[in-house]
């Protein structure tokens, strides 16, 4: 993996240039501002590089700057974006504004994944007074009721003539009541709400 390249420049077109280094020329794509700032034929010159390897084809890219690097690797791994259209972004924002510009897309997604867990949440809100409508208001204080003394559990399953809260065996009208779901049964021994498990 070559991350620098330092040489002579031997040949440059505004978008590639050819930085020979012990006899080899090494084919370098470059911005065209980098192509401009690198001086003269025959100058020595130093790139930081972005070794771009893929099946069909292997590909220096060469930066002035550390920072031009880094960006250009940040944005190859966005999704979506190649190494084209990487240096026509570079080509257009410099590193610094691009730095900001991607913080700016990090803090948007993040407002808006809050957004969607805000509208979750009031779905949910509805869902459950939706709910609670649906439940007789004489059922609701009890309820509450059962939620400060049973430490949260105010419903328990009936198992097999048995109390799921308290384990005591249910009499056999509230066990009648359990199963036939007509009216709302309670356990005789802890007063928690039964139901047919
Ligand atoms: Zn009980």
């Amino acid at each position: 993996m070559i991350g620098t390249v330092r040489g002579v420049l031997a040949w440059r077109d505004s978008d590639e240039v050819c930085v020979e280094v012990g006899g080899l020329g090494y084919r370098v794509t470059v911005l065209p501002t980098t192509s401009v700032a690198l001086g003269e034929l025959g100058d020595e010159v130093y790139l930081h590089v972005h070794h771009h390897i893929r099946e069909d084809a292997e590909v220096l890219y060469g930066f002035s700057t550390r920072s031009e690097r880094v960006t250009f690797e940040v944005l190859i791994g966005t999704h979506g974006v190649g190494p084209a259209l990487a240096m026509a972004i570079l080509g257009v924002h410099p590193p610094a504004a691009l730095a900001r510009v991607l913080v700016d897309e990090d803090l948007a997604s993040i407002r808006q994944r809050a957004e969607h867990i805000k509208a979750d949440q009031s779905e949910l809100n509805t869902e459950r007074e939706k709910l609670a409508a649906a439940i007789p208001d004489s059922i609701i204080p009890l309820y509450q009721r059962l939620m400060k003394t049973k430490a949260g559990l105010a419903i328990a399953p009936m198992h097999e003539g048995k109390c799921g809260g308290c384990h005591m065996k249910l009499i056999a009208s509230t066990v009648v009541a359990v199963q036939t779901g007509k009216e709302l049964a309670r356990c005789e021994d802890c007063g928690r709400i039964l139901y047919a498990e």
